[in-house]
């Protein structure tokens, strides 16, 4: 008898996208590495607390956080948020961006704010980057390759060093200083902004905004350097055509919820 090396990786259907993927971390080796990374951020950035913005951040983001909660409850998919650990933070930062990194820590930043232009802009911003996380497709972009270099097989990611952590940062969205930030594929925007639209309309926000904010986003990319969220989520017409053909049937998931008014 000889022993077989092998790496196993899970591989989970995953409750918002329906698709089998492959688990190449499980969310008990990520959190934790999350977490610290987030606490990091926070650190090295200036929050803002008890303006009228930074309260309205996090009461979208509990929003949201709750009809998340609600329609996996509804979908026989209990338990899966127990690892995450809310977090909604307001950065004081001209940087056009906004980020949710795995286990739901949430940054926006507040130069965001004029093209999100209304609370439910801020949630049209929060439902797609919370997607992204609970649809986990920053594991998804992270290779195999990386992993290793994260010492990621065995136990917890290990952030050994500068270069390890800008990487890490890179594959979740985080920050602007890491420099060339890595866009999620087509298809993964495309599932984001359809969990995003369902999630802000549970939450009681008008889905029809989504829209209309990332037109805005795109008008405000013209000429100048894209804003950041642009480079990583970048926008185009069919996008748009494709948020608004969604929003009707986000507004019919959110009556099964009871929500039949939007703000
Ligand atoms: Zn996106």
């Amino acid at each position: 008898m000889f022993g077989v090396a092998a790496l196993v990786f899970s591989c989970a259907t995953n409750p918002f996208t329906q698709k089998k993927t492959l688990a190449l971390v499980s969310n008990s080796q990520l959190f934790p590495t999350a977490f610290a990374q987030y606490d990091q951020f926070l650190t090295e950035n200036k929050v803002v607390s008890g303006t009228k913005d930074a309260e309205m951040i996090t009461r979208v983001g509990q929003r949201i956080a709750v009809a998340a909660e609600r329609w996996l409850n509804a979908n026989g998919n209990h338990g899966y948020l127990n690892d995450y650990k809310w977090e909604y933070n307001l950065v004081d930062d001209k940087t056009v961006n906004a980020w949710c990194m795995p286990g739901g820590k949430i940054v926006f930043y507040t130069g965001i704010l004029p093209i999100a232009k209304s609370e439910t802009g801020v949630a049209a911003i929060m439902g797609h980057e919370v997607a992204h996380a609970l649809a986990n497709h920053g594991q998804q972009r992270m290779s195999a390759g990386m992993l290793q270099q994260f010492g990621a097989v065995a136990g917890n990611i290990a952030i050994k060093d500068e270069k390890s952590r800008n990487a890490f940062n890179q594959y979740y969205g985080v920050g602007s200083q890491v420099g060339v930030m890595l866009p999620f594929s087509r298809s993964h925007e495309t599932e984001a902004d359809k969990i995003g639209s369902y999630l802000m309309a549970i939450a009681g926000y008008d889905p029809a905004e989504a829209a209309e904010l990332w037109k805005r986003m795109k008008a405000n990319g013209g000429g100048k350097a894209p804003p950041e969220i642009l480079s990583t989520h970048p926008s185009n017409d069919s996008r748009i055509a494709n948020l608004k053909a969604l929003a009707p049937k986000a507004k019919a998931e959110a009556k099964k919820f009871g929500v039949t008014t939007f703000r």
